[in-house]
């Protein structure tokens, strides 16, 4: 038995936000605790008879990988669902239960599939762990500043980061303290001395204490941080007592070779750089996973990990927003990765997509090396996600000896290359801090979803936007 020899979490009481310490339980919901007694006729819950949902039955046809199950290349798979076929151990999950009111943690079912994956995944070292399905890392992101921030606090973010998750922050009155960066993303001793010289008055707010972070594959920069970096980073936040948020949409995605091996509880991250939850002995971080980038962003679901005093705060927030992710979803995701993949399954599928990845990155990068002017466009390959970051040296610009700056240069660019029909989001879009950089200039290309023909074609204008720039 594990629990008896981890620790529990640390509390984070003092974290709180004002607004999560007056989420309280629903008083109805303990009340209706009776109305699973035996023989009991409910009168309680508000929800509607299935009787009255004109969803009969769903049947989902579900792509056969190539190599997957030993399934003809180009086969597909079809799942039945329908309305009260719940049958202990084959069903569990039918389509009366599923689109019908549930809990603010979502689907127990589905919650017990991305407990058993998390266990797998990661093996949070600490006893009292769990999760909560979430409607996706964006809502994620949301209720976590509302429940640990105050409006005018400061969090820490890396200096260039998913420019959303800022725009959550900033429309809540929260502001950013970024940290400087390097090819493995956030750099500790940075953040260790932004943190050490920390001056309330000066900066009239409170030391920060909430650090967001995308460790692997980073949105916009395609870092991803080294175990021994994570390791230092969560020394300092030890140090600091920060509490960490790690959004790992792109987790799935590395690109130094991985391999699905059998789920035997030994297996701790097939190979990929080990996550924060795995290290985080002191129950100080909470995980952000989404199934948007290796499922559908448009399924809109997704879990979060954290001890269980701060997975209580996200049922709380979840019963007065979202509640749970669609009942559509949950049993459609649920019967495919438990009755159909199960959880080696959903592994090899991983593995699949990440083998996709693989070779976009890889004709992306070549058409860069190929098409981009040496000496203006400089790059490290991506190893993990789906974007490739690109530095301009902007100040061999013609207009920089004129006295243009940053701004001006990077829009003109910027316009150039849509005048040759290539969209790459210029690097401010994702800066943190609010004056702006005057130092270096990016690009960002994705290389997540163009045919291998324009990747190539992608890079060949935006190599001949640059030389047109720049001679
Ligand atoms: N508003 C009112 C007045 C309701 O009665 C209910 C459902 N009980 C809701 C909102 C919740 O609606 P939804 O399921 O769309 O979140
Ligand atoms: N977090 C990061 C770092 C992202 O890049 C994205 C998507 O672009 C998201 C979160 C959004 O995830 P979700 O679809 O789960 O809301």
């Amino acid at each position: 038995d594990k629990s008896s020899i981890k620790a529990n979490a640390k509390r984070w009481d003092h974290f709180f936000s004002e607004e999560a310490q007056r989420r309280k339980p629903s008083s109805i919901k303990a009340a209706a605790r009776a109305a699973s007694e035996p023989g009991m006729i409910s009168l309680g819950a508000g929800a509607p008879s299935a009787a009255y949902f004109p969803f009969e039955a769903v049947h989902v046809n579900i792509a056969n990988p190539p190599g997957f199950s030993g399934a003809p290349e180009g086969s597909e798979s079809i799942l039945h669902m329908a309305k009260y076929d719940f049958e202990p151990n084959s069903s569990e999950y039918s389509l009366d239960v599923a689109l019908n009111y549930g809990q603010g943690s979502g689907a127990a079912q589905m919650l017990r599939f991305v407990t058993e994956h998390t266990e797998l995944m990661h093996s949070p070292p600490y006893a009292d762990w769990g999760c909560c399905m979430t409607v996706g890392s964006t809502s994620a992101w949301d209720s976590t500043l509302r429940m640990f921030c105050e409006k005018g606090d400061y969090i820490i973010v890396e200096k260039y980061t998913f420019a959303s998750a800022l725009e959550t922050a900033w429309s809540l009155g929260i502001n950013a303290l970024p940290v400087g960066m390097d090819a493995q993303g956030l750099i500790p001793d940075a953040l260790d001395k932004e943190l050490s010289s920390w001056e309330e008055s000066k900066r009239k707010a409170r030391k920060p204490f909430l650090l967001y972070m995308v460790p692997t594959g980073q949105n916009p920069t395609g870092a991803t941080q080294s175990l021994e970096r994570r390791k230092a980073i969560y020394a300092v936040a030890q140090k600091h007592g920060l509490y960490i948020v790690e959004d790992e949409p792109y987790y799935y995605l590395q690109l130094p070779a991985f391999r699905a091996k059998e789920p035997s509880g030994e297996t701790q991250g097939c190979g990929l750089v080990p996550s924060y939850l795995s290290l985080d002995v002191d129950g100080r971080v909470l995980r952000m996973d989404s199934l948007s980038k290796v499922l559908a962003p448009g399924s809109r679901t997704g879990w979060v990990t954290a001890s269980q005093q701060v997975i209580e705060k996200f049922v709380r927030q979840n019963e007065t927003s979202s509640q749970h992710p669609s009942g559509f979803s949950q049993v459609i995701i649920f019967k495919l990765l438990n009755h159909h993949w199960g959880h080696l399954g959903f592994f090899k599928w991983l593995e699949n997509i990440r083998a996709e990845y693989m070779w976009r990155r890889d004709a992306f990068v070549q058409a860069c090396v190929n098409f981009l002017p040496e000496g203006i466009a400089h790059f490290v390959p991506s190893e993990a996600g789906m974007f490739q970051w690109i530095e301009i040296d902007w100040k061999s610009h013609p207009l920089y000896k004129t006295g243009a700056g940053h701004q001006k240069i990077q829009q003109t660019i910027f316009d150039s290359a849509v005048q040759k029909k290539v969209f790459l989001v210029p690097g401010t879009c994702f800066w943190s801090a609010s004056e702006l950089p005057e130092d270096r200039m990016f690009f960002r290309a994705t290389y997540a979803s163009a045919s291998q023909e324009d990747l190539v074609e992608a890079a060949r204008r935006f190599g001949d936007a640059l030389k047109d720039e720049f001679q």
